[in-house]
């Protein structure tokens, strides 16, 4: 977990819009402001003071300003005065995904993560009242599926045990309009009073950051909760609630050695978890893992590299692995087959919702007709895996799953095309890595 709420791409984005004031702020700009030099305002730290002066200074300053100004908080406002996000000024119907926060920090420690260091080991709360306020802004705005964007949904187990049943009464009451989608660590399996509560307010998505499928590995970045039960019984408990396990992969660990490639190629196909984000490790300030490296003279300038880290293997071995992982991962045949597992045996086991009529409005039903008629024609028809495409989706199309059909073609087709990218050498391996790499030459053509 630990996920950036922005990235490089903001930046670059900043750089194509030279004529209007940049603000950023998010995890990213706090954790490195100094990543975004084409910004004209950082918003730095969470939302307290900085946000008052920054809102001050837009009001009163007209044009960008001669240099980047850096507003940072000193006064955290507390997440129980946090006002509802002005939800009706964004568009959320064109949104994959709407975003709410319930709390903020994480109670854990691992190596690579800075997320106790922004946010505190403490986690901060909204009241469920804020959460329902807010739901019924989003809910209005027309959005269909919902994230809860918290860096760990059960950082505080008491207070999510005192929001759940304000959500499922929200849902009954409004007959169940939104699907959600957490971020957790993996030892939620072991709360099934949790797992129920959840599968009932409507959940269908977990993001647990698995990392890596090496016990050794798990202890030495200090994520021992992940090893509280068998990585792969805590994800089939996760699908036997009905909750699709989505999970970050890291590579590049000093624990990786040569076999490391085959052991997660080897969880992959296992747990038959649809969507993992595999990323190259990337050493960010203010964490334990930037410490130990500066101390061991192990960070090095990421000019032209995937990451700031001198590794343990050799910088080409950790890109094949990678490369390697993502390739097997993303093959065609093997993410539609995991889709397919969990059409199956996840998606099965998720409460029977009741119908509702805005999610089956004429408007909706008619964007995934257009969905559908598109994926037909770019996939099943125009589509080089088109044969591995129609296998799973005519059995679907006969058990009217259209929304299970829709969402596995639509994020296969981005996870396959995006690694055929990566392969290629046009995308990044590391949300940080400046640079795409050059194609490796085995891959390249
Ligand atoms: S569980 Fe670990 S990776 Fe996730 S937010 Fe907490 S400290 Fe960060």
């Amino acid at each position: 977990m630990g996920g950036r709420g922005a990235g490089v791409g903001d930046a670059r984005a900043a750089r194509l819009h030279q004529r209007h004031r940049v603000v950023l702020g998010g995890p990213s700009v706090s954790s490195c402001p100094e990543y975004y030099p084409e910004a004209d305002l950082l918003h730095v730290g969470e939302l307290g003071d900085a946000t008052d002066r920054i809102i001050e200074y837009l009001d009163t300053h007209r044009g960008r300003p001669r240099r980047p100004l850096r507003f940072e908080t000193a006064t955290r406002l507390p997440l129980s005065d946090f006002p509802v996000p002005a939800y009706h000024l964004t568009p959320i119907r064109r949104y994959f995904l709407a975003n709410i926060q319930f709390s903020s920090g994480c109670p854990y420690s691992c190596e690579f993560c800075d997320i106790p260091a922004l946010y505190g080991k403490n986690p901060r709360l909204k009241t469920p009242a804020q959460v329902l306020a807010e739901l019924d802004q989003i809910v209005a705005g027309g959005a269909a599926s919902v994230y809860f964007v918290d860096d760990n949904f059960i950082g505080n187990q008491k207070a999510t045990l005192e929001l759940l049943p304000h959500l499922i009464e929200w849902q009954r009451a409004h007959r169940y309009p939104l699907r959600f989608a957490c971020e957790a660590t993996l030892n939620i399996a072991k709360n099934e009073r949790v797992l129920a509560l959840m599968r009932e307010a409507g959940f269908v998505t977990i993001f647990c950051g698995i990392e890596t499928p090496e016990p050794q590995a798990l202890r030495f970045m200090s994520k021992d909760q992940n090893l509280r039960m068998p990585l792969l019984e805590a994800v089939r408990t996760l699908n036997r609630y009905g909750f699709e396990v989505v999970s970050g992969i890291i590579i590049g660990l000093d624990t990786d050695t040569p076999d490391t490639a085959d052991r997660i190629i080897d969880f992959v196909q296992a747990s038959a978890i649809p969507i993992l984000t595999i990323n190259i490790l990337y050493a960010l300030p203010r964490t334990p893992l930037w410490r130990r490296l500066e101390a061991e003279g192990r960070l090095l300038p990421d000019e032209g590299r995937e990451s700031n880290i001198a590794f343990r293997m050799p910088y080409e071995s950790v890109l094949d692995m990678w490369l390697r992982c993502i390739i097997t991962a993303y093959e065609p045949a093997a993410v539609y087959e995991r889709y397919v597992y969990n059409v199956e045996h996840t998606f099965s086991n998720r409460l029977p919702f009741p119908t509702n009529r805005e999610r089956a409005s004429w408007r909706n039903v008619l964007m995934g007709l257009a969905i559908l008629g598109r994926l037909f024609w770019r996939v099943g028809i125009r589509g080089d895996y088109r044969r591995t495409f129609w296998k799973a989706a005519l059995p679907m199309l006969r058990a009217g799953e259209l929304e299970a059909l829709i969402n596995t073609a639509v994020v296969s087709h981005h996870l396959i095309e995006f690694t055929r990218q990566c392969a290629r050498g046009v995308r990044e391996s590391s949300f940080y890595a400046p640079e795409a790499p050059a194609p490796p030459e085995a891959l390249a053509g």
